[in-house]
């Protein structure tokens, strides 16, 4: 699957980046349909905005016309009372003209607001039901971007380019005809000048353009300094190696190119805005010329407040034609948007319930793994023909090298990625016919790094099951040996665990999720041993913790340490995602197979200090 690039690095409004060229969108039928179909729900809004915005525009050009009159009838037909209706008459427009403004705008941001609240929360569904492997597979920024940028961008797309079009088009077409029907010829002459006008804007947005790509270029830099060099980990190891000068004068350096850039940046195109005002004071003269002219020499009907007119409607008219000539790139940013988030809505749900999903009366806890193949890439089979049976209460400790594929068994048991060949079956039915919430709410998981929440011991214990009471948690963590180290905190259960839980240790966390996992209270539970060192007395805790879990209730654990293994009803070696040995230990440890092999590389220097203290138990 491939993504489309995210929506950083845009380009200045009226040019495409090479990228924004290189994927432009197809611009299907279909997804106009579909863009339609978000925008329909809200077509009466839509009618009473287009209604507004024609009506404002109407409304806003009218004293432009208005001062004609005020000219020839009030000024120079010295009318005192037409003067003063005629200036009443353009205050009221022009205030009618405002409030119905007021009105298109919060029609707009309301009709804006409900489609991406529809689609925010539409996708958000989405996402929570794509499969684990989305998310390894994907960078989690582009989820992100995904879920913010591009939907405000759609916000933006009909508050600001349909609105633009919309206004731009309608005020064009009513100063053109006010314009025409004052004069034809100086009408023409008037927007003879507009390409004069129209042609150096691009040519300064180009030069701008490139400039704001540099800085945005180097933005991104210095964000990757900030990110790197101020993240927890960032900083450690920026701490440990000493390198805060270093870092500070990587970061000072790429700040000082900024100032150069941002200074060259808001000073680009001065020179032309000089030339292109000039340009646009053009236009006006010419009509007065000819429109003196025509007055003095050809005694036509015009008036001085009809030139006068023209003159206003002309500078009225140069900033719809210059955004309607740059709406092209608008337009294709839009499509290129609404193609993007399509293509994450599109993306199909690996792992759903089955329609006739099963939900079991009675829960034994039983698993079975018949002639199980799984493979994460289709040309790199990771587990093959691998078969067990666990009985119900029964508990199996797998061992193997690094990269053998334990951690992928168990990630089939609560189905975050499906078998490519054979079944697993939970309580002797094949874990695809199950209802996933049934399967996951009967499997349990403590995974080596468990994630907590930044948020207080309590709400993490909690999420596990919300409605538990004080009893139960404590209960929980006290099984966990966990109990004792919560209360010693200052705030006790309600102590903050700080990012990810990294106030707390390695063995903290573990013992904090086994006790969020016993809240929970699976028929299995999977618990991936933690290979990282461990000191002997929190290793210890944890091995009090989790041996008499182990001989209470169904369980397979991924172990790296001998007392675990020991503790388990069986065995399964593991070597290149094929079981090799299988068995106890007392069978294995002398079979001079890998598990003998394991024994003495591993096992053996990683006795606890409790375990070389009782050599017996071996
Ligand atoms: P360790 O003891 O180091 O955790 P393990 O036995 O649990 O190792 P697995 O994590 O199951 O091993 O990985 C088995 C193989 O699958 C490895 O070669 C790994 O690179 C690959 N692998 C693991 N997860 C993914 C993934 N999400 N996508 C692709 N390949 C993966």
């Amino acid at each position: 699957m491939e993504m489309k690039g995210g929506g950083s690095g845009r380009g200045a409004r009226g040019f495409l980046t090479e990228e924004e060229k290189a994927n432009r969108p197809k611009v299907t039928l279909e997804l106009l349909r579909r863009i339609g179909g978000y925008l329909l729900p809200y077509w009466k809004q839509m009618l009473l905005v287009l209604a507004a915005i024609g009506f404002s525009a109407v409304l806003n050009l009218l004293p432009f016309i208005l001062t004609g009159r005020i000219i020839d009838e009030g000024l120079i037909g010295r009318d005192l009372k037409a003067l003063i209706s005629l200036i009443g008459l353009s205050l009221a427009v022009m205030l009618g003209g405002n409030l119905i403004g007021v009105l298109e705008s919060y029609l707009n941001s309301w009709i804006a607001q409900h489609i991406t609240f529809d689609m925010r929360n539409s996708m958000f569904q989405h996402l929570q039901a794509m499969s684990h492997r989305f998310f390894t597979t994907n960078k989690q920024g582009d989820i992100i971007t995904r879920m913010t940028s591009d939907i405000a961008g759609v916000q933006q797309v009909i508050t600001g380019t349909l609105a633009s079009i919309l206004t731009n088009s309608i005020t064009l077409v009513v100063a053109l005809l006010a314009m025409y029907r004052k004069s034809w010829i100086l009408a023409t002459v008037g927007l003879i000048v507009v390409p004069l006008f129209v042609l150096p804007t691009k040519k300064v947005g180009k030069t701008r353009w490139t400039l704001t790509r540099e800085s945005q270029a180097l933005n991104d830099d210095i964000n990757g300094i900030l990110n790197e060099t101020l993240s927890v980990s960032g900083q450690m190891l920026v701490k440990l190696f000493t390198k805060e000068d270093y870092e500070y004068r990587r970061y000072e350096k790429a700040n000082r190119s900024m100032i150069d850039l941002n200074i060259r940046e808001s000073m680009a195109g001065r020179w032309f805005r000089v030339a292109i005002s000039t340009f646009a004071s053009i236009g006006p003269m010419l009509i007065y010329l000819l429109g003196g002219v025509l007055i003095m020499r050809y005694d036509s009907s015009l008036t001085v407040g009809d030139i006068t007119v023209l003159v206003a409607l002309l500078g009225k008219m140069y900033f719809p034609i210059n955004s309607l000539l740059n709406i092209q790139v608008d337009w294709i940013r839009s499509m290129a948007l609404f193609t993007r988030i399509f293509e994450y809505f599109d993306l199909p749900v690996e792992i759903r319930n089955a329609p006739d999903a099963i939900t079991p009366q009675r829960t034994d806890g039983g698993i079975t793994l018949d002639n199980v193949s799984f493979a994460y890439d289709p040309e790199q089979p990771i587990l093959k023909n691998v078969s067990f049976t666990l009985a119900a209460g029964k508990s199996i400790a797998i061992v193997g090298p690094s990269g053998a594929g334990k951690s992928t068994i168990i990630n089939l048991i609560p189905r975050l990625y499906d078998v490519t060949g054979g079944r697993v079956l939970f309580d002797g039915i094949d874990v695809r016919s199950l209802d996933t919430t049934y399967l996951r709410s009967n499997v349990g998981v403590v995974t080596q790094d468990a994630y907590l929440f930044n948020s207080t011991i309590r709400d993490n214990l909690l999420y596990a099951k919300p409605d538990a009471t004080e009893a139960e948690l404590i209960e929980a963590c006290q099984k966990a040996h966990i109990h004792d180290f919560i209360s010693r905190q200052p705030d006790g259960y309600d102590a903050m665990v700080g990012n990810r839980g990294l106030k707390l240790s390695g063995g903290e966390k573990q013992r904090l999720s086994i006790a969020r996992v016993l809240l929970k209270d699976p028929a299995v539970l999977i618990f991936d041993e933690a290979t990282s060192s461990l000191d002997s007395i929190s290793e210890n805790l944890i091995q009090e913790a989790i041996t008499p879990l182990i001989a209470s209730r169904t369980s397979i654990i991924i172990a790296h340490r001998l007392s675990t293994v020991l503790a388990a009803d069986e065995i399964l070696v593991l070597a290149n995602g094929e079981i090799v040995e299988r068995g106890v230990h007392s069978q294995l440890v002398g079979a001079g197979g890998l598990y003998t092999e394991l024994y003495e590389t591993q096992f053996r220097r990683a006795l606890t200090e409790a375990e070389r203290a009782q050599p017996a138990s071996l």
